[in-house]
């Protein structure tokens, strides 16, 4: 799954009578540690935290970690480190702070980060943080003695979250998948996650109903493999992510669907007709391959070649022509060759990706091939890097430029970069910006693009109808 930026959560919109506590949560790594993070903050809005943007003078603190790159963990120690000050000095003014740490790191590596940590409370994994209440209230009472939950319970955490306590704005994550059954070698998430869980649709559907009246127009659909959805329904009959998008689509208010993240053994039929045939799936797919090498695939226990995805991906075109396609790449996996590598290029420039990830190989531990002989030099991997990112780029490019003299409906979702400017995605899940009064946030305008850049694109309103350039 890929990381969206460093994430706090922070709102001020509970009125309620009881005491105003505050919670502040930094969240790491991918979009189901956003949609679990904003789930902990409506779990302690009941006991009256309100969610706030800054550690200091907070009486609880939440780190939600992400544990994909070795340099995730490190990260974690180094704030925690911070944070012991932080919790020094709320101590200092007679206040009391518990720290918790949650999330991937959590759950991989609770006893450590309990022995290196000794001023964290509360660690609690992925699937246990639905019990915070009840944590926070025994970290309150056992002030120093520090508890771990990291069990994978039997009933589903989602069967005990609240209603949202605050609006998500215009776009929104629901998570609708968990875990991993495939166990790629250099992958934490069948560890960390555990085994594939698909919610029953009709759970999703009730949330995404409420998301849709809240203000939400955009869902993404999460799951660490979520086109391998098959989520039990009440009839008895078992519904597929094709299945689940239509009957989403049919929610009043949702105008675009999204999905992430995938693997191109689970791009069934039904998932690829849904992209012809169901307009509000937005012509985007986020589609991981790693590397275009045979060899290296195989190693990597992806279960599938190079030439597989990429009949996979002419399966999509045939489909939706103009779908845009991202992916994740790792460089410099254990014993990958020039060969290997160039093989990997080939296939971003066969495909022509319109984005994609990219990163250096990071031993995880645990994993299959972190006890591999033959690890590529850490120079050669970076300069791998470099090679692999400018032919990206070059794509990026060559993709958004095509977009320029084009008209193109942008859902326009926070205030732009410069004064009088908002920002919006096209459908393409392209970053646009335009000149444009703020009381059109939260609505989809039809925008001239004038400029295409290899990360956004720049453009102006079209006015479509007197006084409306609104769809
Ligand atoms: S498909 Fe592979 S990379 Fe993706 S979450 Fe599962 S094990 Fe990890």
């Amino acid at each position: 799954m890929t990381p969206p930026p460093d994430n706090i959560i922070a709102t001020e919109t509970l009125g309620s009578t009881v005491p105003m506590k505050t919670v502040h949560v930094r969240s790491w790594g991918c979009q189901m540690n956003v949609y679990d993070s904003q789930r902990m903050v409506d779990l302690l809005a009941p006991l009256g935290y309100r969610p706030v943007d800054r550690a200091d003078g907070a009486d609880i603190v939440i780190l939600n970690t992400c544990h994909i790159r070795e340099k995730a963990t490190e990260k974690l120690f180094s704030e925690l480190g911070r944070l012991k000050e932080t919790k020094q000095a709320k101590a200092a003014s007679g206040g009391n702070m518990i720290l918790a740490v949650a999330g991937c790191v959590a759950q991989a590596e609770g006893p450590v980060i309990m022995a290196r940590a000794r001023h964290v409370d509360i660690v609690v994994g992925p699937q246990s943080y639905h019990s915070l209440p009840e944590l926070v209230a025994r970290a309150s009472r056992a002030k120093g003695e520090p508890i771990l939950m990291t069990d994978f319970p039997v009933e589903s955490k989602f069967d005990h979250l609240p209603e949202e306590a605050s609006p998500r704005g215009v776009s929104a994550f629901l998570t609708i998948q968990e875990g991993c059954d495939k166990f790629c070698a250099f992958c934490v998430v069948p560890y960390t996650r555990g085994a594939e869980y698909s919610r029953p649709p009709g759970d999703i559907l009730v949330e995404a109903a409420r998301l849709a009246l809240s203000g939400v127009r955009e869902l993404t659909l999460l799951g660490q493999n979520v086109n391998a959805y098959h989520g039990g329904a009440r009839d008895g009959t078992i519904w597929t992510l094709g299945q689940l998008i239509r009957a989403v689509a049919e929610i009043p208010g949702i105008d675009r669907i999204r999905y992430t993240t995938s693997h191109p053994n689970d791009m069934d039929d039904a998932l690829i007709a849904a992209h012809a045939q169901v307009p509000a799936l937005m012509p985007f797919l986020h589609l991981p391959v790693q590397s275009g090498s045979d060899r290296i695939l195989a190693r990597m226990n992806r279960k599938h070649s190079a030439a597989d995805y990429l009949a996979v991906i002419e399966r999509l075109r045939a489909a939706r022509p103009d779908i845009a396609l991202s992916s994740d790449f790792i460089v410099g996996f254990p014993g990958e060759t020039e060969k290997d590598f160039q093989a990997t290029l080939d296939l971003v420039v066969a495909v022509g990706f319109a984005q994609a990830y990219s990163f250096k190989y990071s031993p995880r531990p645990g994993t299959p091939a972190s006890s591999a002989a033959d690890a590529v030099p850490e120079a050669v991997k970076s300069e791998r890097l470099a090679r692999l990112q400018a032919t990206i780029l070059k794509g990026q490019m060559r993709f958004n430029q095509a977009s320029v003299g084009q008209i193109v409906p942008v859902l326009l979702d926070r205030a732009g970069s410069r004064p009088g400017q908002l920002h919006g995605r096209s459908p393409h899940m392209q970053s646009v910006h335009v000149a444009a009064p703020v009381h059109l946030l939260g609505r989809i305008v039809s925008v001239r693009i004038e400029d295409g850049r290899a990360l956004s694109l720049t453009g102006s309103l079209i006015q479509t109808e007197p006084g409306g350039m609104v769809t």
